[in-house]
């Protein structure tokens, strides 16, 4: 595919055709459209009362210019009417997390390796950028036809509107891939991310299961508390097991 034009983040709508629906999540619908007759590309349609739409066009210029070949490229909004469309790098095998559950048992332990260390690429971007992704896991990963993984929604969570799933004590929050200290004091940084980022790994090395399976938040948060981890999946080396380990340290066993 030809390398998409760089523009102003201002898309005309009436360059997409709108082709087939790919999935929904947090803000409605994503669907897979033909931009220009030429490129395709995912868009997501913000669905009314879904998303603090202000905050984030104010962000929006910040985010347009992330540009990493393992982060899902933002390629521009629609944003004169609703519903404001979000226009993004089509990824034809969907997210990581669906990709795991079905073709997860075709791959081999390196193929798991490589698509950790595609996450792994796109972090050390952010993080040297500064930019809290604050709700990496396998769902927001998209693999594309070459099996890359690319990370995706960094940033989004700060602009959903919904108190049960951003506010630590909602029934929605998810806890799972959350370090301690956000569910202590709603406190976002690089560290949080590389917690999540461990979830996501071991996410990886089970084929998409879902961590802590069998705990609720309020069980979970007080086992996390006393220092309880995540298991070893069996397809990961004690090697690699160490790597996820590591990103479950309390921030008060590490300094800074
Ligand atoms: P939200 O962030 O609004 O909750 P998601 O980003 O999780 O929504 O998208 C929902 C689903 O749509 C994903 O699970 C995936 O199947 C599909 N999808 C989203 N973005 C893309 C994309 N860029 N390329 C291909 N499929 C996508
Ligand atoms: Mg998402």
């Amino acid at each position: 595919m030809d390398i998409l034009p760089f523009g102003e983040w201002e898309i005309n709508r009436e360059e997409i055709i709108l082709l087939q629906e790919l999935g929904s999540g947090q803000f409605g619908t994503v669907q897979l459209g033909r931009w220009k007759q030429k490129y395709d590309v995912a868009v997501k349609m913000i669905k009314e009362g879904t998303m603090s739409t202000e905050d984030f066009l104010e962000e929006a210029e910040t985010m347009m210019k992330l540009k990493h070949p393992k982060l899902v490229q933002l390629h521009g909004m629609c944003t004169i009417e609703y519903p404001i469309y979000i226009v993004t790098e089509y990824m034809s095998n969907g997210s990581l997390l669906s990709y795991l559950n079905s073709h997860g048992k075709q791959l081999n332990q390196q193929q798991l390796l490589e698509m950790s260390c595609d996450v792994t690429e796109a972090m050390v971007y952010l993080e040297d950028l500064q930019f809290i992704h604050r709700d990496l896991a396998a769902r927001n990963c998209l693999v594309d036809k070459t099996l890359i993984v690319k990370v995706c929604d960094f940033g989004m969570a700060r602009y959903v509107l919904d108190d049960q799933y951003t506010s630590s004590t909602g029934a929605k929050f998810l806890v799972k891939w959350s370090s301690p200290e956000i569910f202590s004091y709603s406190k976002f940084n690089s560290k949080s991310d590389v917690w999540a980022f461990g979830v996501l790994m071991w996410e990886v090395f089970t084929l998409g299961k879902m961590p802590h399976e069998r705990f609720d938040n309020t069980e979970l948060l007080k086992k996390i508390m006393s220092g309880y981890r995540l298991y070893r999946p069996r397809l990961s080396s004690d090697e690699i097991f160490h790597i996820m380990s590591s990103c479950w340290k309390e921030a008060s066993t590490t300094s800074g």
